[in-house]
């Protein structure tokens, strides 16, 4: 018995002549922070594209809390329990942070719905929004133009939005990028209580220091291929990824 919640068998990725992914495996265990590092260019967005479902793989198979999720459609993905954040923020013109945890929720459905009354939004979609809101310190913010906030305040609205989701496991791309170190260091804490509440987390990190201090595992991807895998301690001692990677740091 396994308690792998995600599980990726040798998964590559190709665009045209370039391959993304080269027979990548890597597994996101229960209730694990795991980070994925690699100079730029190494393929780690395109991980997270075949995982949530918006590229589909060349090869391999992406498993997900004990189902092959490869072909499946990313609206199906993120109804299994795969939420995500992506690299540059997403953010929509003119919409409160409240609005942004409402119509994020996959019950909630289209953006059309934004326009109706808040009082016909779906009771638990309310509750999760709630919920979110606490969860990241945002109730302040709650009746704020989500892009007039500060740039850490932004992907904190992004992070809360894709909790509402539901999901299992939460997906960061750069979750820290553009905070500074007590957005940071603040940022880890939360990450941290909500792995204390079942959460599994993969992402996407060049702040080394942060990925060091919170992840369990860590895999190294550089040209679309693991070059390691193993402990923040492993990690930072291996000569392989020292050359490849963390020397240039
Ligand atoms: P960064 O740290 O800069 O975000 P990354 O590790 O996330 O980089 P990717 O964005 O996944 O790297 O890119 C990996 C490779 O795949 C690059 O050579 C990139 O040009 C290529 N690539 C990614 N998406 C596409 C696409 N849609 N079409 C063609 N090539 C792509």
């Amino acid at each position: 018995m396994s308690d792998a919640l995600l599980k990726l068998d040798t998964v590559s990725k190709v665009f045209g002549g370039i391959r993304a992914l080269s027979d990548v495996s890597l597994t996101v265990p229960q209730n694990r922070i795991v980070g994925v590092i690699g100079p730029n260019g190494a393929g780690k967005t395109t991980l997270f594209n075949v995982i949530t479902g918006a590229y589909r793989a060349s090869a391999g198979d992406v498993v997900f809390d004990g189902q092959s999720v490869t072909q499946w459609p990313s609206h199906r993905i993120v109804r299994a329990g795969i939420a995500r954040t992506f690299q540059n923020i997403r953010l929509f013109a003119g919409m409160t942070v409240w609005e942004h945890l409402l119509v994020a929720q996959p019950h909630q459905g289209s953006m059309l719905r934004r326009v109706l009354p808040s009082r016909w939004a779906d009771p638990k979609a309310w509750a999760r929004a709630e919920e979110a809101l606490e969860i990241f310190g945002l109730q302040t913010y709650r009746d704020s133009i989500a892009r007039t906030l500060s740039y850490g305040l932004q992907r904190k609205v992004e992070m809360a939005r894709a909790m509402t989701a539901g999901p299992k496991l939460l997906m960061l791309d750069e979750p820290v990028a553009g905070m500074n170190h007590d957005e940071a260091e603040e940022l880890r804490q939360l990450l941290l209580r909500l792995q204390g509440r079942g959460l599994s987390i993969l992402l996407i990190e060049h702040d080394m220091a942060f990925v060091m201090n919170l992840c369990h595992q860590l895999y190294v991807l550089d040209f679309g291929a693991l070059i390691a895998a193993g402990t923040p301690a492993e990690i930072r001692t291996n000569p392989v990824v020292l050359d490849a990677y963390l020397g240039s740091e």
